[in-house]
């Protein structure tokens, strides 16, 4: 007898997640690759480093490593609360968004349960749809951007949740809040709407609206998911959360590990939350290196998608995998497109000023 047999049916066929060159960290490219100099522009991290204040708290936290955690994050929840002008049983604390995800489709989805999902995008939604036993029914974009005619076109009778990525990954464009509300307002109201809001705090377009101004309108069940990962640079802290209205909350609650959230990624974020000039440096940084990369591939005749993120998706008309590995070769990780069904795209995090030069340098001997 082997153990696939005695696994969950539903959790047989899915794949471990197995590191790539691309998702290894630097030190273990370094090694690899034989290479003094990495720039790893792979996942979307902040090359900045936490905030100061985040990292003081860190350190006098791990003198009480020894104690359990808030196990409610009540001091964290009254934090956002503040900061959204929200009352606090509108939060939830997640051990990142990825389990934020996980816990949603634990939450919510049974056998047999549609989840419309529009692709590409993050593909972490697959993995916990699937488990559950629930099916996700991919919905094509159109011109890089999710369309919600099609996505609402797509709801069944078994529809039981949408999962809209807002700015979406990897094509880094959103949906405004004008097309949000009217989508909100169309849907049946027992499908539950999940935004994912990871890039949020990176958006310069005025259209978009977050989904936390519309979790108090009574009839809809939207969630919002955000992270301290990205823009708060806090990626190995893992804390995420869950906005939504208190029901969606207290059936969250239900299903959570009472201790999901750690205490230094507790006090982390606390003490990053605030901190609204380094989250200010960090988009205005962004926004002008995206704006001199745009620049750079535009001399080169290089299209791309202009992104709301801190990344760029960009059609290097080559193999993406060739482009990899030539750019991986000399020191250069990004992340390759053909598993969105793109062939010749990469997906290009924003990186420091250094390790954007070495980009461009790198990158332009491929069209030389
Ligand atoms: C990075 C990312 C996440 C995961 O964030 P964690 O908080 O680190 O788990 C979730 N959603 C999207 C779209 C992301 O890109």
């Amino acid at each position: 007898m082997s153990v696939k047999e005695i696994m969950r049916k539903k959790a047989r066929d899915l794949e471990a997640f197995t590191p790539e060159l691309a998702d290894f960290t630097v030190e273990e490219i370094k090694k690899t690759l034989g290479l003094d100099r990495v720039a790893k522009l792979s996942f979307n991290e902040n090359p900045w480093g936490p905030f100061p204040t985040a990292v003081e708290a860190i350190k006098k936290a791990a003198f009480s490593l020894n104690l359990y955690p808030d196990a409610v994050a009540k001091e964290l929840r009254q934090a956002l609360a503040d900061l959204y002008g929200l009352p606090a049983n509108f939060f939830v604390l997640s051990n990142g968004a990825d389990e934020m995800i996980a816990l949603l489709a634990q939450t919510f989805l049974d056998e047999g349960d549609e989840v419309v999902i529009p692709f590409p995008t993050f593909g972490q939604y697959f993995s916990s749809v699937t488990l559950m036993g629930a099916k996700p029914v991919k919905v094509g974009l159109k011109d890089y951007k999710i369309d919600l005619e099609s996505v609402y076109n797509a709801i069944t009778e078994r529809t039981k949740m949408v999962i809209l990525c807002n700015p979406n990954n990897p094509t880094g464009t959103i949906i405004t809040g004008d097309e949000v509300k009217s989508f909100i307002r169309d849907v049946p109201e027992d499908v539950l709407v999940v935004i994912d809001e990871a890039y949020a705090e990176y958006v310069e377009d005025f259209k978009f609206i977050s989904g936390t101004k519309l979790v108090q309108e009574i009839n809809n069940n939207i969630i919002v998911v955000r992270t301290f990962s990205k823009i708060y640079a806090l990626a190995a802290a893992r804390v995420g959360y869950g906005v939504a209205k208190p029901e969606i909350i207290e059936a969250i609650n239900k299903v959570r590990p009472p201790f999901n959230v750690n205490v230094l990624g507790q006090v982390g974020a606390l003490n990053s939350l605030f901190d609204k000039e380094s989250v200010e440096r960090i988009k205005n940084y962004t926004m002008k290196a995206k704006r001199e990369l745009y620049h750079f591939l535009d001399k080169l005749g290089i299209s791309y998608v202009p992104s709301e993120t801190n990344f760029v998706l960009i059609d290097t008309g080559k193999d993406c995998v060739e482009v990899f590995e030539f750019l991986a070769r000399e020191g250069v990780i990004v992340r390759t497109a053909d598993v969105w069904g793109l062939p010749t795209h990469i997906r290009l995090t924003i990186g420091s000023p250094e390790d954007m030069e070495f980009f461009y340098r790198t990158f332009k001997k491929l069209y030389e």
